[in-house]
């Protein structure tokens, strides 16, 4: 798991757009996440995260802020369903080539009870999303 002994975007972005934080009670994960978005066009320009637990959740953070930096609010959505509906079935080859290094996680899916731990990550980013569109111009 290179991800998780090298996690890539670990910390905390300066006067961030948004941040938030996500626990995983049934393993002891718990992740921060800090975005800052560009004015126009609304792009993620640093994503970062802190956090603690098993290897997945690490994992799946590193990954999911690697993919995510640089992008659209809009494509960092989507990306986002993307990885829900892998996580809860099967998703298209084009589907899976948008997930890049995400999908080395697919075979969480079989493991129902870690399924949370893959997902956390992303549940930060929709939260920071959401967060952001509900506020000025965003
Ligand atoms: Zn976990």
């Amino acid at each position: 798991m290179e991800h998780f002994k090298h996690p890539r975007c670990k910390g905390c972005v300066e006067n961030a757009s948004s941040r938030s934080e996500v626990v995983n009670p049934l393993c002891g994960d718990n992740i921060q996440l800090t975005i800052k978005v560009g004015e126009a066009p609304k792009k993620i320009q640093h994503i970062l995260f802190t956090g603690a637990g098993c290897s997945i959740s690490q994992a799946s953070a590193s990954i999911m802020t690697e993919l995510c930096s640089g992008l659209e609010l809009d494509k960092a959505k989507e990306l986002s369903s993307t990885f829900r509906a892998m996580m809860q079935g099967e998703i298209s080859e084009e589907q899976k080539q948008k997930l890049g290094d995400g999908i080395a996680l697919e075979g969480v899916k079989n493991f129902s009870a870690r399924i949370r731990c893959a997902l956390l990550a992303w549940e930060a980013l929709d939260k920071c999303v959401r967060d952001m569109e509900g506020t000025k111009g965003l």
